[in-house]
């Protein structure tokens, strides 16, 4: 593996200069020198940071992506959006699926992400049957997965019910739909295809929300599967949070708290609306909160209460969701903005004298990699060497030293600063472009055409 020497390096414990990285054949950090010499045939680099985990994507989503801005009859909501998007996800061939999620993959590592989680719902064919092999379309994002390079956390979602106390599944939802048993043999399916991947990509689950499952089903899926990451949905929209109370009798977040073992290997996706007793509780959990400031603007979510969160000590990262944009650098602005516009007050989260940039990006890369189950997150000897060195010419950053960096790269700059990208010490991206960028994106082209003219 080709040693990488940068003039500054973000450290566990804070910036250094003139470091050698050396990622060993496993992917992970084996070596780190401080005060060091480039050697002969090191990657030179100005900037080297811990490359962020994106903690939420469905893939397929970013087909759609700018085609859900026409206002339909009456108020736009979610719930309006969901109805496009059901009918976007009928049409898509396992063909299509592969060809979008790779192409979102490279976007992705482009941006500055080293691994997704991939909240993966598409599963069966379109009138609702198995395809031949049930896993087919978790194999096709894996194969994605297998072009791209990027580490990938497959998470194969239960989605069982139309909505809150045991609807049954819409037309636009048969593509989703499993019990237990058919959920269990999807699961193997999946476990084979991420089986083919590097060892750092890995398999959990995904009830897809309360709404989507039930109790027992909830239980009952926990308890079958007892390693790895357990992501859920869980109250994105004041609706489904009334519509849990008047199913469950509590709010989503409570509810869930009180009934099942929510640990560090939980993430709650959208833990939007809460009372300042679930934030402090869901802080306490040491489960991750998912944040997606895009798409939660985009959909009309609401704020995250951050503040409360953080202080309380809770983890937190970040996704990008529906994928209507994959701009890592915008996601913690906005998600900073946003809380700003709200407060009337700047670095809402920040500690005093600290640095905004490197609060949110530490926060961010920490709460990632615990949401993805992958030892990653920062620039240590034993963790996976999951990087991203920044563009050291660019004007943004001209003259910077040390959080200044963070800060002109978030605040100031955009992710056109990317240079180099290594997911688990495969280096995916040089001089900000993926290898295999003009092939995908010649495939993904041919599948937008052919959706757009249907
Ligand atoms: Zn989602």
């Amino acid at each position: 593996m080709q040693a990488i020497f940068a003039r500054q390096v973000l450290l566990a414990d804070g910036w250094a200069r003139d470091v050698r990285v050396l990622p060993g054949p496993d992917g992970r950090i084996a070596v780190i020198e401080r005060a060091a010499a480039p050697g002969p045939g090191d990657h030179r680099a100005a900037v080297l940071l811990p490359a962020l985990a994106n903690l939420h994507s469905h893939a397929f989503q970013r087909a759609m992506a700018g085609l859900t801005e026409r206002r339909g009859r009456g108020r736009d909501s979610f719930w309006t959006w969901r109805e496009l998007m059901y009918r976007f996800a009928a049409v898509l061939t396992p063909d299509d699926l592969q060809a979008i999620a790779a192409q979102v993959q490279v976007e992705m590592l482009e941006a500055g992400y080293a691994a997704v989680a991939e909240f993966h719902y598409l599963h069966h064919a379109p009138d609702g049957a198995d395809y031949d092999d049930i896993g087919e379309m978790s194999a096709r994002i894996a194969a994605a997965a297998g072009e791209t390079g990027i580490g990938l956390t497959h998470l194969p979602v239960l989605y069982a019910q139309g909505g809150a106390g045991a609807k049954p599944l819409s037309e636009g939802q048969r593509r989703f739909g499993c019990d237990f048993d058919r959920y269990d043999r999807l699961m193997d399916a999946a476990a084979r295809a991420i089986a083919a991947l590097p060892a750092d990509c890995r398999l959990g689950i995904a009830p897809h929300s309360l709404r989507a499952t039930t109790p027992e089903l909830l239980r009952a899926v926990t308890a079958r599967f007892t390693e790895g990451p357990v992501h859920i949905h869980i109250a994105e929209q004041m609706q489904e949070v009334r519509d849990i109370e008047a199913w469950l009798g509590t709010r989503p977040v409570d509810w869930l708290l009180a009934n099942l073992p929510v640990d560090e290997r939980w993430c709650l996706i959208h833990a939007t609306h809460m009372t300042a007793a679930e934030t402090a509780a869901l802080a306490r959990s040491g489960a991750t909160a998912g944040l997606c400031p895009i798409t939660e603007a985009n959909l009309g979510d609401g704020f995250f209460p951050i503040e409360g969160f953080a202080t309380a000590g809770g983890t937190w990262g970040i996704g990008s969701d529906s994928n209507v944009r994959i701009a890592l650098a915008e996601e913690l602005r906005l998600l900073e903005y946003g809380q700003r516009l709200v407060s009337q007050s700047r670095a809402v989260i920040c500690p005093e004298d600290a640095s905004n940039g490197r609060t949110l990006y530490e926060a961010a890369a920490a709460g990632g990699a615990r949401a993805l189950g992958r030892q990653a997150g920062m620039i240590a000897e034993g963790y996976l060497a999951d990087l991203v060195a920044l563009d050291g010419d660019a004007l943004a950053l001209d003259g910077r030293t040390g959080d200044a960096l963070l800060d002109g790269w978030i605040f100031a700059g955009d992710d056109r600063l990317v240079a180099d990208v290594w997911s688990a010490g495969r280096h995916v991206v040089s001089a900000g472009c993926h290898a295999a960028r003009d092939a995908v994106a010649a495939r993904f082209r041919t599948v937008l055409r052919r959706l757009m003219a249907a």
